[in-house]
């Protein structure tokens, strides 16, 4: 079997739905599912805007997608996405039983510190490990273009302040 690609490329993959994200005009978060072969299963980004609903987030609609194919028991799988979660994606997260997540920046404003214990055992108990800080730089740096090209367009952009 061939071997797995690292946590590195597969960031790179969620980047590069972020970039997707950004082409839209949406906040550039991307995030993909991989299962226990090292298959991407899933994949989302940022909707926010464009399906008119808070609930948009790259990794609702890559848990989604990933569901889709192999049902909502996700128990083997990683979420790779490149902004730390939020409340609801965690949430959702847990609920999906995924075996760990690993994301590139923290959000100072809306990220849910995974690390913390106040989730019930069933779902501490589901999630192995998480990791951060994968391609970082390249993370932080997609989202403040967005923001900083944004801005010189004259645009108010209030929606900074709840995502990141
Ligand atoms: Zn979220």
């Amino acid at each position: 079997m061939a071997e797995r690609p690292s946590d590195e490329w597969y960031m790179q993959q969620a980047l590069l739905h972020a970039q997707k994200a950004a082409d839209e005009g949406e906040v550039p978060i991307g995030a993909i599912i991989v299962d226990e072969s090292g298959t991407i299963v899933g994949t989302g980004y940022n909707q926010v805007e464009k399906r008119g609903t808070q609930t948009a987030h790259a990794e609702m609609l890559a848990l989604q997608d990933a569901a889709e194919k192999k049902g909502w028991r996700l128990e083997n799988c990683l979420l790779y996405v490149t902004l730390e979660p939020c409340l609801m994606c965690n949430g959702a997260v847990r609920l999906s039983r995924l075996r760990g997540v690993v994301f590139g920046t923290r959000s100072n404003l809306f990220g849910c510190h995974l690390d913390n214990d106040f989730f019930v055992p069933l779902y501490k108990k589901s999630m192995s490990f998480v990791k951060e800080g994968v391609c970082e730089q390249q993370c932080k740096d997609i989202l403040r273009e967005f923001f900083k090209s944004r801005r010189k367009h004259g645009e108010h952009y209030e929606r900074t302040k709840k995502r990141i």
